[in-house]
């Protein structure tokens, strides 16, 4: 096999908004080479759709402190409040750092940023909804993705596209390089450097029905799980009240932000009983629960496994220009017009709160107290700072992909000169190699598509919105002999060049991993919170479980720490709506 050697100061994998956000900072300093294992502009950044929270206050008043105390609250009080009042208050100077960027964003009459209501997003503590979300028609993230990616390019940002990381070397607790390979070429792309920042996005093709890109299916978080580096609350795993029925695709909740509401099978509109304030405006773990509940008790659309989003009421102007996109998807994949006729929805995998663990400056945890693994970062939807805590708010994660991937480009900025050269050794590259020859050559009648599907259709079953003792401990007896028959596969291309087959392959081998930590930290956690709900334990038990799961491997075993959570200003309080 061909090999390049590559030395950059800092390595970015990832080219969604976090990893770019992380690059335009840290080429202040050095090299900057970022890959991706797509071409840039098609990570899943770019299909978000709703927008940016951001207490700017344009369309009527707004305080930051009552953005942080949304994301407490909607966090179900797991999230670190250090971290989210950071988040909050940065809100602001991104999204207008955003727009001298050149993000064209929705406007009010008078020309200010537009701004729109998002679930669990309040004036006063909670008191009524506010419009938070900035956004760009329906298109948020498409327009922020390439104003990014414009900037990174005008700096100098290097860009090796369609090169997938099939290791992260560590080394003597410090982040060594990494090793892609390079789908048009079949080169093996070796990279050192000081800093590594891993953004790589979330991991929702664990699911059967996601609202998740194809790519995200998470293998660079089992490459550090391996390596010793533990994952933090993987049990907290979001599903999005409206995806279309059957597809998953997402409609954005700026849907609801318009004033679109849920209708069950007898016409009504039920959030009203579960969250009397905010009703369809009320946080997605409450929405989802509340829409399955409905359905479980018959009044589904005609009994079946689904409610509606009725947008009809909305002027279709309004629809037009502010949800361009969700109409027209509706109108791709239903062949219907959402201003005539009601939507059908049910929940859908849409967001990993979990995730690498990361302090407040994006450094990479290595275990649950202030140690790090030197010069490695994380940042974006695969870290967990945590911002989200048991369940994340509408229009946070584009938020944190940006300030967190700033606040690790600044750190690596401030502290070039203690970072050291990393370096990485002969034998990891031929287990890298090792790996693709023994893939290659596996000649067994296991399909990989099956194998796949079957994985994703266990933890459907038994890892989505509602679990018990019993589901859990199937699906990780399910996941375990998948892993088995894993080893019998056979791949029908044996060539390097464009063998997206063995890139599957990887992504597949890795995905066990991240689906047995989601199914053995749901199984550890005995209470409810945010997006984790088990049926047989309903209740929120703060006095045993208000602390972060640490889950790490060791050998092949799974073993669990618990560190507590930070609690500044806001004690836990039964949530209401
Ligand atoms: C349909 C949809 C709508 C959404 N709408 C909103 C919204 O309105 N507001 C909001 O706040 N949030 C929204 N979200 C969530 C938000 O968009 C994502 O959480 C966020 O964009 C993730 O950004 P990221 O930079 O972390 O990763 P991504 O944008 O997912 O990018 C991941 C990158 O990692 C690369 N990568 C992964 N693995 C490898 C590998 N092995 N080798 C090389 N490269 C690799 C990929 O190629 C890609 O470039 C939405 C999500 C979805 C799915």
């Amino acid at each position: 096999m061909e090999e390049k050697r590559h030395y950059f100061d800092v390595v970015v994998i990832g080219s969604g908004l976090a990893g770019l956000r992380a690059s335009i900072e840290a080429v202040k300093v050095g090299s900057v080479a970022v890959l991706t294992k797509l071409y840039p502009t098609r990570s899943h950044s770019t299909a978000a759709q709703g927008g940016i929270g951001a207490a700017l206050g344009n369309e009527e008043p707004d305080d930051p402190a009552w953005h942080t105390f949304d994301t407490v609250k909607g966090s179900d009080y797991l999230g670190d409040q250090d971290a989210i009042e950071l988040m909050c208050y940065e809100a602001i100077p991104t999204v207008i750092e955003l727009e001298h960027m050149g993000v064209p964003f929705s406007r009010t009459p008078e020309g200010k940023i537009a701004q729109r209501r998002f679930g669990g997003h309040t004036k006063h503590f909670g008191a009524e909804p506010v419009r938070r979300a900035c956004y760009s028609a329906d298109r948020t993230g498409h327009a922020v993705l390439f104003a990014l990616f414009e900037q990174a390019n005008r700096l100098g940002v290097r860009f090796f596209e369609e090169c997938q990381v099939l290791d992260i070397v560590i080394e003597d607790n410090k982040v060594q390089g990494i090793i892609a390979l390079e789908l048009k070429s079949g080169i093996l792309h070796i990279f050192e450097a000081k800093a590594v920042v891993v953004a790589v996005g979330g991991f929702g093709r664990l699911f059967k029905v996601t609202s998740n890109a194809l790519a995200s299916t998470g293998e660079c978080l089992s490459m550090l799980f391996e390596q010793g580096v533990p994952l933090e609350d993987m049990e907290f795993f979001q599903f999005h009240p409206t995806g279309i029925y059957g597809l998953g695709i997402l409609i954005t909740e700026g849907a609801r932000g318009e004033g679109g509401i849920l209708i069950n099978g007898l016409g009504e509109r039920f959030m009203e009983k579960y969250a009397p304030t905010l009703k369809d405006l009320a946080p997605r773990d409450v929405v989802a629960r509340a829409m399955l509940q409905e359905i479980r008790e018959g009044r589904g659309i005609n009994g079946k496994d689904y409610v509606y989003l009725d947008l009809r009421h909305i002027p279709r102007e309004i629809i037009e220009k502010r949800l361009p996109e969700i109409s027209s998807f509706c109108k791709i994949y239903l062949g219907i017009d959402p201003a005539e006729a009601p939507i059908p929805v049910a929940p859908t995998a849409h967001y990993a709160m979990g995730g690498i663990p990361t302090d407040i400056h994006g450094r990479v945890r290595a275990d649950i107290g202030e140690t790090f693994i030197e010069g490695l970062y994380s940042a974006g939807e695969c870290a967990c700072v945590s911002v989200h805590g048991a369940n994340r708010l509408g229009c946070n994660s584009l938020l944190d992909t940006l300030v967190f991937g700033r606040q690790a480009g600044k750190h690596i900025v401030q502290n070039f000169k203690d970072l050291t050269k990393g370096s990485v050794p002969r034998a990891r590259i031929e287990r890298v190699k090792d790996m693709i020859k023994d893939f290659i050559n596996r000649k067994g009648k296991e399909r990989l598509s099956n194998l796949r599907e079957e994985l994703q259709e266990v933890m459907t079953t038994y890892c989505s919105v509602f679990r018990d003792e019993e589901g859990l401990k199937r699906a990780i007896e399910s996941i375990r002999d998948l892993r088995e028959r894993f080893k019998y596969i056979s791949l029908r291309d044996s060539s390097l060049i464009f063998n997206q087959e063995l890139l599957n392959a990887f992504e597949l081998y890795h995905m066990f991993n991240l689906a047995e930590v989601i199914a053995q930290s749901a199984l550890m956690r005995t209470e409810s919170r945010g997006a984790h709900y088990r049926v047989d334990f309903p209740s929120r038990d703060d006095e045993a479980w208000l602390k972060h799961t640490f889950a790490f491997k060791r050998g092949e075993e799974i073993v669990f720490k618990y560190r507590p959570v930070m609690i500044t200003k806001f004690t836990p309080q039964e949530r209401k709506f």
